[in-house]
Order: structure tokens, then C-alpha cells, then sequence
């Protein structure tokens, strides 16, 4: 089964609102000659505040190759919830995608595997599509525990999910250790995780479910990585943080996952 590979760009806690403007721009402007249906699914998440701005820039352009990330959300649909944004609100300013469980969110506010369920149901609920992360620490890896880990947060993200919930959504396994550090883990090993993945998925569901979910990899892809790991059987893509704050590197691994290049 062919599943449409997808870049995203994490921009985490970075650019004012004229900046995402025009890295909004730059990445258009880098992909103006790529044919759209060969392109991946290119997905940029700014920060709350600019996402107004970045929405605009995209709509302007009207080119329709890039898509619009919210990096978290609240579970609740309103309410006296002081400093949160429902997914409704996300989604009334163009966001199709919010990001949910980044280990940045997990280690640095508390989210819970709970949390991220509560999250992933509304999402969903809403018609968007959560990119819901996992990924294990540098202890859990070396104490053995990875896969263990791994499939404990999948299968706590995805309860009470159903399957065509699941088809539509996508997962990003992202070694704590290999994000915002410059080691990228090994293609084959990251193949190996996301292989796992998709077998819990199965597990949980059934093929149909395990061969639909996108499965993308995380940390410290550059350019001089998306084509080996898009090369690898089970993934389908990358969530891009440091790589992703400049439009020419972004546009590099968003070129080098177009299909054609995968070789
Ligand atoms: C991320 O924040 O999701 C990430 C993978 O960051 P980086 O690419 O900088 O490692």
C-alpha cells in the first residue's frame, strides 16, 4: 500500500510574527517549480501567535502545497481554561494538523499519555488530524526498554479510537535523544521502531488500519538525511524542528521526500 509521504516543520518557540511571514514565503517561494502532486504533504506548525499570519501568507499564495500545524491544544471546547486553545479555535485559524505528546511538551508541562488520548479524541472530533509523538529517553534506550515504552504510549494515545480515526491519523517516533542534538538515529534502527509501531497499530486494529497510518521520524533530519530515511520501508516522512527555521533547508528535505528521489 502507498501511503502519502508528509514533512512537517516544527517551529517550536521561534519567530515574531513578521518572521513566519516571510519563512512562510520563503518555503513557497523555494517550492514555486515542484509539481504539487509529486510533492509530499508539507505541513508548517508556527507558534499560536503567528499562525493568523502564516494562514494569511498561505492563503495569499493560493498555491495550496503548504499546510497549516497547530504545535498543541486543549482538550476542552471552551471554557475557564486561562492560557489554552481549543482545537475549534486552532482549526478557525487554518490549522488542519496539531502536534500533541512532544517530548518537549511531556517533559516540560506535564502532558500525559492521558492527556494525549483526550487531545487526540478531539482532534479528531473536529475533523483535524493530530500528529500524536512518541519516543524514548536515552536511559529507557539503554536500559532495553524502547520498543516496551514505545508501544505503552502508542496504545495509551489511540484508546477508544476507531479505526478510521486511526487511518487518518499520523504518528511521529522521535528519539528523545536524537532531537535538537545533531545525532540523527540510524535509518535502519528508526525503521526498525516504526516497523514496531505499525505492528502494535495492527495489533490493536487490523492491516488495513497498520498500512494506512503515516508513520513519520523525528529528530535532527537535515538534508543530508531525508533521502536515506525515505528510502526505508516503513517510513513515511519526518517532523522537522531545527531544519525547519530556514526555507532553504526545509525545502531540501521537502524535495528530498518527493517520490521520484526516494532512491
Ligand atoms: C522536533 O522538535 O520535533 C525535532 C525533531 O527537532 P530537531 O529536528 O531539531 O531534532
Amino acid at each position: 500500500m502507498s501511503r502519502k509521504p508528509v514533512i512537517a516543520g516544527n517551529w517550536k518557540m521561534h519567530n515574531l510574527q513578521q518572521e513566519a511571514i516571510d519563512l512562510t514565503n520563503g518555503i513557497m517561494q523555494e517550492l514555486k517549480s515542484e509539481d504539487k502532486a509529486l510533492l509530499p504533504e508539507v505541513i508548517i506548525a508556527p507558534t499560536f501567535t503567528s499562525l493568523y499570519a502564516a494562514n494569511k501568507a498561505l492563503k495569499d499564495c493560493g498555491c495550496g502545497k503548504v499546510r497549516l500545524a497547530a504545535q498543541n491544544c486543549y482538550y476542552e471546547t471552551k471554557g475557564a481554561f486561562t492560557g489554552e486553545c481549543s482545537v475549534e479555535m486552532l482549526k478557525d485559524t487554518g490549522c488542519e494538523y496539531i502536534i500533541i505528546g512532544h517530548s518537549e511538551r511531556r517533559q516540560y508541562f506535564g502532558e500525559t499519555d492521558e492527556m494525549v488520548n483526550k487531545k487526540a479524541k478531539s482532534i479528531l472530533n473536529n475533523g483535524l488530524v493530530p500528529i500524536i509523538c512518541c519516543g524514548e529517553s536515552l536511559e529507557q534506550r539503554e536500559a532495553g526498554i524502547t520498543d516496551y515504552h514505545i508501544a505503552s504510549q502508542i496504545t495509551k494515545a489511540l484508546r477508544d479510537l476507531t479505526k478510521e480515526e486511526v487511518s487518518k491519523s499520523i504518528i511521529a517516533y522521535e528519539p528523545i535523544w536524537a532531537i535538537g542534538t545533531g545525532k540523527t538515529c540510524d535509518s535502519v534502527e528508526a525503521n526498525r521502531v516504526i516497523a514496531m509501531i505499525r505492528n502494535v497499530v495492527k495489533g490493536l486494529y487490523d492491516t488495513d488500519t497498520a498500512n494506512s497510518i503515516r508513520i513519520l521520524y523525528g529528530g535532527s533530519v537535515k538534508p543530508a538525511t531525508i533521502k536515506e530515511q525515505m528510502a526505508q520501508s516503513d517510513i513515511d516522512g519526518a517532523l522537522v524542528g531545527g531544519a525547519s527555521l530556514t526555507a532553504d533547508s526545509f525545502a531540501q528535505i521537502v524535495k528530498g521526500a518527493i517520490c521520484n528521489s526516494c532512491v
